[in-house]
């Protein structure tokens, strides 16, 4: 099922060239992923990933996430992206699709708190009905933010909002204080550079 899900993702790029996952692998028996990759492509953004049925459900942000409940940050949908690109960093080469520098800013499980009226709703119908909510338990991120479809259409845009709970705090600016990887401590600027480095 996920191998025709990712149909667009591979369509536009050569994955034996960007070194990017090719996808198929799935996880069963554990809690869901979210990650969220700091990517400087033609624009610098961040892109929002969760772990949904097989594949990772995207959005790239261009502000990248807020902990504070006043601030909405637009999110544009993108194309699923396969299970193993959670832990994907590196740097996308010139020419391909996205080229430019990845870092995985942060990433850890999730769970799905949609709910209306007090009963669950799956995450999968929260996102088709276009008004989710998401328990993130990462390294610089927990609590919950929601997600809330604003335009339709090919291209549909969305608002990532912290919720108002513990985790929220409106002076804390991880994206500026805590720029690095979680992976390998590096900034996207220092990966960049080793990258242009090295050949
Ligand atoms: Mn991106």
């Amino acid at each position: 099922m996920s191998s025709t899900r990712l149909e667009s993702y591979r369509r536009k790029r050569d994955l034996n060239r960007s070194g990017e996952p090719a996808g198929g692998r799935s996880r069963r028996g554990r809690a869901p992923v979210f990650v969220i990759q700091k990517h400087h492509a033609t624009s610098l953004h961040y892109d929002f990933r969760l772990e949904v049925a097989g594949v990772l459900k995207s959005w790239a942000v261009p502000k990248g996430p807020s902990t504070d409940p006043r601030d909405r940050r637009l999110a544009m949908e993108v194309e699923d992206h396969p299970l193993d690109y959670a832990s994907f960093e590196g740097v996308i080469e010139e020419g391909s699709y996205g080229a430019g520098p990845v870092i995985v800013w942060d990433t850890g499980t999730y769970r799905n708190a949609s709910e209306r009226g007090g009963e669950e709703i799956p995450i999968e119908q929260a996102l088709r009905d276009g008004h989710a909510s998401v328990w993130l338990e990462g390294r610089k991120l927990d609590g919950g933010w929601s997600l809330r479809r604003i335009r339709d259409g090919a291209k549909p845009q969305w608002l990532l909002v912290k919720r108002r709970d513990a985790g929220a705090d409106a002076r804390r600016r991880p994206t500026s204080t805590q720029p690095e990887s979680v992976l390998s401590g590096r900034t996207i600027e220092e990966l960049a550079r080793s990258a242009g480095s090295g050949g």
